[in-house]
C-alpha cells in the first residue's frame, strides 16, 4: 500500500464556486484566477474544468500561461503582472495572451513592439495598494498614449487591486473605490477591480470584469462571512490515514521538544502528513483535524512526514482510520481550511499553495 496522503480535488465544487462568483455579478464578466498552479490545485485540470464557463483565465507569468496553452487551453489568458522583460512580448503575441502594464518600461516595450494582432491590454492603476501600478494622474496620460496605438494594443481596460476588501472596516476600500470610479468615469474606461472579497461583499466594486481567486477554491476570505461566502464549497480535501498508534501514560510527551504532554492516559494517532508535504509546521496543539469524520486535534509538533493527533476519546479509531486535514470527510463533515489557517496564524492561500508536489492530486 502506498503512502496514504492525497489531495482530492473536487472539480464540481470548483465549477459551483465559479458560478457563484459569476452570478453575484450579473453585469460583469468573471476571470478565473488560476495562478500559482491554481492555488495548488493543478492549473491544467482546473482550467479544463472552467474552460466552458470562464471567458478568461488569469496567471502570474508567461511560463504559467504556456503550460496551459501546451495543454490545449484556448480561452484568453491574462498575465496579471504583464511581462518581466521586453523579449516576452513575442510570446505574448504568439500565445495570444492578454497583458497588464504596470510600469513605464512595459508601456515603452508595448509601444515599440509590432504584434501580429493588437494585444488586449489592462492598465494597472495604483489606487492605494502601493504594490504595482501607476498613480491615477500618470495612468491618465498613459491611457491616451495606449489608445493612440490601436495597431499595438487593443481592448484597453483599467485595473486596480484592493488592499482591504476583506476587512469589516470599509474606509480604505471606499477610498480606493472613489479613486477608481473617478478615473474610469473621466476616461470612459471599462474597469476590473474585484478580487474574491470584493466579489463576495462589495457589489459596487463589480466592474466590466471581476477577478476572483481564492473563493473559487472554496475559501472564505471575508473577516465576517456573509450568505454568499457561506455557500462556497471546499475544492481540496487533504486526506490521509493513521499509520501508528501510541498509548501514553499521564505526563508522557509526544514529538519533537516534548512540548505536548499527556494530561491523562492518552491514545495518540500518528498521521502520514507533515511539513515535508507542505502542511504548516506552525499548526499549534489544538489545530482541528477530522478522524473518521469526527473532530479532534493535533497534539505535539508537526514533523516532516508525520503529525500526531489526540484520539483518546475515539476508541473505535486505530491504524488505517481516515484523517482529513481540511476539506470534506466521507460522512460529509466539513473542516474549513480557513479555520485550520487561523490555528497556524496564516491564511488559506499559503496553506493551499504550500502543498508540495509529492502529495498526489486526485481529481473527481
Ligand atoms: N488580482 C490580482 C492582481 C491578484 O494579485 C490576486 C491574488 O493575489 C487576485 C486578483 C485574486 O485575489 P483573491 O485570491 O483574493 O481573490
Amino acid at each position: 500500500m502506498s503512502r496514504p496522503l492525497v489531495a482530492d480535488i473536487d472539480l464540481e465544487a470548483l465549477r459551483h464556486n465559479y458560478c457563484l462568483a459569476r452570478d453575484l455579478a450579473p453585469n460583469s464578466q468573471t476571470v478565473a484566477v488560476i495562478k500559482a498552479d491554481a492555488y495548488g490545485h493543478g492549473a491544467v485540470p482546473c482550467a479544463r474544468a472552467l474552460e466552458d464557463l470562464a471567458p478568461a483565465l488569469a496567471v502570474a507569468s508567461i511560463e504559467e500561461a504556456a503550460v496551459l496553452r501546451d495543454a490545449g487551453i484556448s480561452v484568453p489568458i491574462l498575465l496579471l503582472e504583464g511581462i518581466f522583460e521586453p523579449e516576452e512580448l513575442e510570446q505574448v503575441d504568439r500565445l495570444g495572451l492578454w497583458m497588464t502594464v504596470h510600469s513605464e518600461w512595459q508601456v515603452e516595450a508595448a509601444l515599440s513592439f509590432q504584434p501580429r494582432k493588437p494585444i488586449p491590454t489592462w492598465l494597472k492603476v495604483d489606487s492605494g495598494m502601493h504594490r504595482l501600478g501607476f498613480p491615477p494622474a500618470r495612468a491618465e496620460t498613459i491611457w491616451w498614449r495606449l489608445q493612440a496605438a490601436p495597431d499595438k494594443v487593443a481592448n484597453l481596460h483599467l485595473m486596480s487591486h484592493f488592499a482591504t476588501a476583506d476587512a469589516l472596516q470599509p474606509a480604505y476600500f471606499q477610498q480606493q473605490m472613489r479613486t477608481m470610479t473617478q478615473l474610469s468615469e473621466h476616461l470612459g474606461a471599462p474597469i476590473c477591480l474585484a478580487n474574491s472579497p470584493a466579489t463576495l461583499a462589495w457589489p459596487e466594486a463589480h466592474g466590466s470584469w471581476n477577478r476572483p481567486g481564492v473563493m473559487l477554491y472554496g475559501s472564505d476570505p471575508l473577516e465576517a462571512a456573509n450568505d454568499a461566502s457561506r455557500a462556497l464549497k471546499p475544492v481540496m480535501t487533504l486526506r490521509s490515514r493513521i499509520i501508528a498508534v501510541q498509548e501514553l501514560a499521564t505526563g508522557e510527551p509526544v514529538g519533537y521538544g516534548g512540548r505536548w504532554k499527556a494530561r491523562r492516559p492518552s491514545r495518540i494517532g500518528v498521521v502520514a502528513c507533515g511539513y515535508g508535504d507542505g502542511y504548516d509546521r506552525h499548526a499549534i496543539d489544538g489545530t482541528p483535524v477530522l478522524v473518521e469524520g469526527q473532530r479532534t486535534a493535533i497534539a505535539g509538533k508537526v514533523s516532516m512526514d508525520m503529525l500526531t493527533v489526540d484520539i483518546t476519546d475515539m476508541p473505535e479509531v486505530g491504524i488505517g482510520s481516515s484523517v482529513v486535514l481540511w476539506g470534506k470527510a466521507d460522512n460529509g463533515t466539513l473542516l474549513s481550511i480557513d479555520e485550520v489557517a487561523r490555528h497556524c496564524d496564516t491564511i488559506s492561500y499559503t496553506l493551499l499553495t504550500g502543498i508540495l508536489p509529492r502529495v498526489p492530486r486526485r481529481y473527481q
